[in-house]
């Protein structure tokens, strides 16, 4: 079933951060929100797009390029990679990604400081952290996080402006929230990228500085 061509899902998402903001004592400026919209029909994206949304998140650099291309006429759009980056594909998303969002190894930020020498062009990085420590998801565990931090700084000369994480799912995610934000304020980093559609609000609660809602705002995923 695909989703119904309005931004209903879109505006409820904007009210709902506009009040969690508020309720954390925030301004509703504080909190960007990158619109997934992986896995969904241009006609989803179309009317959200057209509500204004200019900053969207995708997890696949190839079905991004897809989705995307000739689509700047809209003006002013920001693509945040939030899925894994191979690096044979850091070029691609060097040239088309104004947020990386998934920086989490040493051979990633090789591949990623040579292809912004090459391009000469930066795109704004995070530092993914895998806080559950999970088998199956990618990101630098906590442990190891500060040293990743000085290694992406000092050796690659890249400057990452925060962090994101993605909590293990079926377990409450405000101590992930918690953990990421205490990692980012010892070393410096004043951006914090969680909180999905189950749980934006915690995330604004525990200083989320933007959240990535996909189905909350799209609908379903085909
Ligand atoms: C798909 C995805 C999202 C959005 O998930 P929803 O539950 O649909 O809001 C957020 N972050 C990452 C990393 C994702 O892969």
């Amino acid at each position: 079933m695909s989703a119904a061509p309005t931004a209903q899902g879109y505006d409820d998402v904007v009210a709902r951060i506009a009040r969690a903001a508020q309720a954390a004592g925030r301004l509703a400026g504080a909190v960007t929100l990158v619109a997934v919209s992986k896995q969904q029909p241009w006609e989803a994206i179309e009317p959200v797009l057209a509500a204004g949304q200019r900053v969207f998140g995708e997890n696949r650099v190839q079905e991004a390029l897809a989705r995307w291309a000739g689509k700047t006429a809209a003006g002013g759009l920001t693509l945040h990679l939030i899925g894994p980056l191979q690096t044979n594909k850091a070029k691609d998303a060097v040239a088309h990604f104004g947020v990386i969002e998934t920086l989490d190894r040493e051979k990633l930020a090789r591949a990623l400081a040579d292809e912004v020498q090459k391009q000469g062009r930066t795109p704004r990085l995070y530092i993914q952290v895998n806080t559950g420590e999970e088998a199956q998801k990618a990101g630098v565990i906590p442990a190891e996080a500060d040293a990743f931090i000085a290694a992406v700084r000092g050796a690659y000369g890249l400057t990452p402006e925060g962090l994101m994480c993605i909590p293990p799912a079926g377990e409450p995610a405000g101590p992930h929230f918690a953990l990421l934000r205490k990692i980012a304020e010892r070393n410096g980093l004043s951006k914090l990228s969680m909180g999905m559609s189950g749980d934006f609000e915690t995330a604004i609660r525990f200083g989320a500085t933007s959240v990535r809602v996909g189905s909350a705002v799209f609908g379903a995923r085909g």
